[in-house]
């Protein structure tokens, strides 16, 4: 596929031994061009952007650490930088309402190739909600999960199987899947964004939604219970 290379110097190198087991999927109000600066200012990186048309940047080489996730855990994995490669896609919105076809186009091949290069497992394909859920609220609740793991990118539960899960505690179901559950609201939340969209309000400020990623006093509404059982007994496996 076609990639135009703007390489940025915010990375290192991955520390010893530290091989990419994680895909993190992120997203930015800016197109392509303007994230760049952004990225500058901030001296931030990420290994790709995927624009609003689906054309693809690359700003660091996937060998590297790029600087895209932050503080951040995942199935006992801490720091994820070093572990991932990080994919920006473009949304104005913050990813509350519908990608653009070609961008989700273009994520499902570099995806693939990234996921079959490193073998990443498909629970490793995670939000940067999932890792930094008191922190961030991207890719966002329009994020098409479903459609993507029916393309080979990440995975989706099937509800029947919230009937073969005994546990109901909401933190330990959460942690079964891979959440830091320190902030229970914010690990709830981010599981809703991800699995659940229709729990998560939509904020139409995106700058008022980057500083309040999830209400603080969130509890999982108990209808939605068996997809977390059904999503926890996918990931157990
Ligand atoms: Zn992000």
């Amino acid at each position: 596929m076609k990639i135009i290379r703007e390489f940025l110097p915010y990375f290192d190198e991955r520390p010893n031994g530290a091989t990419v087991k994680a895909l993190v999927l992120h997203c930015s109000a800016h197109s392509a061009r303007d994230m760049i600066e952004v990225l500058r200012e901030r001296e931030l990186s990420s290994h790709y952007i995927i624009d609003l048309d689906g054309s693809v940047w690359q700003l660091a080489s996937e060998k590297k650490r790029a600087w895209h996730a932050g503080e951040s855990r995942w199935r006992g994995m801490h720091m994820l930088n070093q572990y991932s490669v990080g994919i920006e896609l473009s949304s104005a919105t913050l990813g509350q309402s519908a990608y653009h076809p070609a961008q989700i186009k273009s994520l499902i091949k570099l995806g693939r190739q990234i996921i079959r290069h490193y073998q990443i497992p498909a629970v490793n394909v995670v939000a940067h909600s999932d890792i930094a859920p008191t922190r961030k609220p991207d890719p966002g609740i329009a994020f098409p999960w479903e459609y993507l793991a029916y393309k080979g990118i990440g995975t989706w539960y099937n509800l029947a199987d919230a009937a073969k899960v005994a546990e109901n505690e909401v933190a330990v179901l959460l942690q079964k899947i891979g959440y830091d559950t320190t902030d229970l609201a914010a690990a709830s939340y981010a599981f809703c964004r991800h699995f659940a969209p229709a729990a998560v309000a939509v904020d139409d400020d995106v700058y008022h939604l980057v500083d309040n990623v999830y209400p603080v006093d969130f509890t999982l509404p108990p209808e939605y219970l068996p997809i977390l059982k059904a999503v926890a007994h996918r990931y157990e496996k």
